[in-house]
């Protein structure tokens, strides 16, 4: 019996590693379905993947477009999963920037990989009880000014959301890198993430200065709200001296973060995907939120 045990417990503990592989080679596999000529085309892999995962979603098609680009109609993809007086939202985007010679950009760090992290912690949080109603919203235009964000808050009561998650750049690495420059009320949000990252030995890097992403449209409403990234221990400190360091941050005159000559560009592509850094990345993600709807009220 005690033998028995044992070899059960053992191979317990296999099976979560392999369980973790496999969901890191299939989300490998997803990811490379993002690569297209159009944001439109990235929406409806999207919709594809979410039909597959039986995650039910809505489209919010909005009036977007900014001075540069003229008129253009966006969409954001919309799953909400439970039910409560309060939200939980969650978000990411996923359109990709048009680069300086009218191609697109792979948009695989910036930001397939959050959005393949937001799938894997909708799979995790789907079917589980919990007092808030979780909203995932996958924006599009962000690019353009963060317009998709702010077309779906306009359409939402903000005083239904109880705090703000949002993804950024995330598709390889270990640390997680948050902002702390979204208002005296996201406090109770970053005291959870960093009870978190403790409890579960997280490596997790504080930027006072953290660059803006969907997160202004919440913080500028006065939502709380938390932005996350990932990267690799090396690439989150020069990330951190860069937008922190001040003057004499010790990085070389004209040096830019690796990062930073990715996003944005032809470079930004699906070979910097790694499937289980964004599988972990989507379970740290699953488990703020329980933290948070754990949070009063
Ligand atoms: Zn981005």
């Amino acid at each position: 019996m005690l033998f028995r045990s044992l070899v059960a417990a053992a191979a317990l503990l296999v099976a979560l590693p392999a369980a973790a592989q496999e969901s890191g080679a299939a989300i490998q596999t997803a990811a490379a379905a993002f690569v297209k000529p159009t944001n439109a085309e990235r929406m409806a892999v999207i919709v594809d993947q979410l039909t597959a995962a039986g995650l039910p979603h809505q489209l919010q098609t909005f009036e977007g477009g900014n001075p540069r680009t003229g008129p253009m109609a966006g969409s954001n993809v919309v799953v909400t999963l439970g039910d409560g007086p309060k939200d939980i939202v969650l978000t990411a985007h996923y359109d990709a920037v048009k680069l300086r010679d009218g191609s697109m950009s792979q948009g695989i760090v910036d930001n397939a990989g959050s959005v393949l992290a937001m799938i894997e912690a909708m799979k995790t949080l789907k079917g589980q009880t919990t007092g808030h109603r979780l909203i995932f919203v996958l924006t599009d235009q962000e690019e353009l000014g963060l317009i998709g964000a702010k077309a779906w808050l306009e359409s939402h009561d903000k005083s239904r959301i109880h705090a703000v998650i949002n993804a950024d750049v995330a598709a390889y690495g270990r640390t997680v890198m948050y902002g702390e420059n979204n208002g005296a009320q996201s406090g109770f949000v970053l005291t959870a993430l960093r009870s978190q990252c403790a409890e579960q030995a997280v490596n997790c890097i504080a930027f006072p200065v953290y660059p803006p992403s969907d997160d202004r449209v919440f913080s500028a409403a006065g939502v709380p709200v938390v932005s996350l990234g990932t990267q690799d221990a090396i690439g989150a400190h020069q990330m951190w001296l860069a937008f922190n360091g001040g003057e004499d941050n010790g990085l070389k005159e004209g040096f830019v973060p690796p990062v930073f000559q990715r996003i944005h560009s032809t470079e930004d592509k699906l070979s910097y995907l790694n499937g289980e850094d964004v599988a972990r990345f989507g379970r740290f993600i699953a488990d703020l939120t329980l933290r948070l709807d754990r949070t009063a009220p």
